[in-house]
């Protein structure tokens, strides 16, 4: 049996192309966005009458504090094929702090490898049931590959489950040069696609518009051309009492709580199975009776692979109770309303490997983002 073509994704100059030949409905169906002109400051700033609401901080509205580790890879991420004894060892790890978004281009990516490496449908030990585990597990067993992830965690209790879920790629690499910055966006726009064609409740999918105070920055800048409808700027950000300029995007939110288990569920009915192992080393790895291996150890991936690019990067989270707030916030620290929760975040500990959220930098998390919401000058007492 051959291995069927994989859905094709478009590139940057892919997509210009088609914009010069007046295709763009064409890209537009496949979640790609026709306007790239830059945008004017004061365009669309909102009337008074629709200012967003404000979260409740207050201290009765916290459920949980959280922390995870960001498997983070200095210069890239690690995304080949290596033949080792006879094997197909598939790399797929490193994505630091956008894993959730760059996990199915990574899975094409990864099929592709394979694909192109002659591998018809066979037995395959994916290692890792993070998100890129299960997403690349998911794909070959749609390319009739018989699937065994084996992995030592498994949702809800891997660093996938912790993420906040906007689609953008912070804290990852993708190597230096054209080629690399190709692939990178080849498959941003892959996992585009995916997500929208995923969008709603049963996936926990979203589009949310995400607004920041200033210039667009941060990982939107680092979106290939084009990708998300165009960015508005605004003279005066649609917060009561808030006079600063900024601007909004529209983008994705993926939650993992509900993509998670759900994405579990759609392997188990493609005849895929989980397995619970420990690796302890690539000796231990190679004692699988699989010829394919597809490693998604994120950051277990340092010490079994014997990889010191491999860098922890913590990140701590607050909780809040969920509350109806349509939109996304980057502004001091990040807030991402969801379905099961309101998530504060923007901590960044570099090294740190801890799981334990620090309670006092948790609290600071909260004051930080609650601040935002005060016009300078008025103090806050609700927590
Ligand atoms: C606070 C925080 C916020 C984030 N927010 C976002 C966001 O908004 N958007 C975004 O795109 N990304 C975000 N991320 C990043 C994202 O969570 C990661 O990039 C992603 O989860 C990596 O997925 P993975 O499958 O490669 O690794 P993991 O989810 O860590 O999965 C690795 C798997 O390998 C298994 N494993 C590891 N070592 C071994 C071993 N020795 N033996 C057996 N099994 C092993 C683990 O149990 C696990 O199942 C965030 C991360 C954090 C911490």
């Amino acid at each position: 049996m051959t291995v069927p073509p994989l859905p094709v994704s478009l590139s940057r100059r892919r997509f210009l192309e088609l914009a010069g030949r007046g295709a763009v409905g064409t890209a537009l169906l496949a979640g790609f966005w026709p306007t790239l002109a830059a945008p004017a400051r004061g365009q669309a700033t909102r009337p008074d009458e629709t200012m967003l609401p404000t979260p409740n901080f207050s201290p009765s509205q916290v459920l949980r504090y959280v922390a995870g580790i960001r498997p983070y890879r200095k210069k890239s991420i690690r995304l080949e094929l290596e033949p080792i004894e006879g094997r197909a060892l598939v790399h797929n790890y490193g994505h630091g702090g956008g894993g959730i978004t760059m996990a199915p281009g990574c899975a094409e990516e990864v099929a592709q490898m394979l694909a192109q490496a002659g591998v018809e449908p066979t037995d395959v030990a994916v290692l890792g049931g993070g998100i890129n585990g299960m997403t690349c597990a998911h794909d070959l067993l749609l390319l009739g590959h018989r699937v065994t992830i084996y992995s030592d965690k498994i949702t809800p209790n891997t660093t996938s489950d912790v993420a906040g879920g906007q689609f953008g790629p912070s804290f990852i690499r993708f190597g230096e040069g054209d080629e690399a910055q190709a692939r990178a966006d080849r498959m941003m726009v892959a996992s585009y696609r995916r997500y929208i064609r995923l969008l709603g409740d049963e996936w926990g999918v979203y589009e949310r518009d995400n607004y920041g105070v200033g210039e667009p920055h941060g990982s939107l800048s680092r979106l290939p051309d084009g990708l998300l409808p165009p960015v508005k700027l605004f003279d005066r950000l649609p917060f009561e009492g808030d006079l600063r300029p900024g601007y909004m995007y529209r983008t994705l939110l993926i939650t993992p709580p509900i993509y998670m288990p759900r994405l579990l569920k759609e392997i188990k009915s493609l005849g895929g199975r989980a397995v619970r192992r420990k690796f302890s080393s690539l000796r231990s790895v190679m004692k699988l009776r699989e010829k394919v291996i597809v490693n998604c150890l994120g950051l277990g991936a340092g010490k079994v692979m014997d990889d010191p690019a491999v860098t922890p990067f913590r990140g701590q989270l607050v909780h809040l109770k969920p509350q109806d707030l349509p939109y996304l916030l980057i502004g001091s620290g990040y807030i991402f309303p969801r379905p099961d929760a309101v998530v504060l975040g923007g901590t960044m500990e570099r090294g740190v490997i801890s799981t334990r959220p620090d309670k006092a930098m948790c609290k600071k998390i909260l004051e930080r983002n609650r601040d935002f919401f005060v016009p300078s000058g008025e103090a806050s007492d609700d927590s």
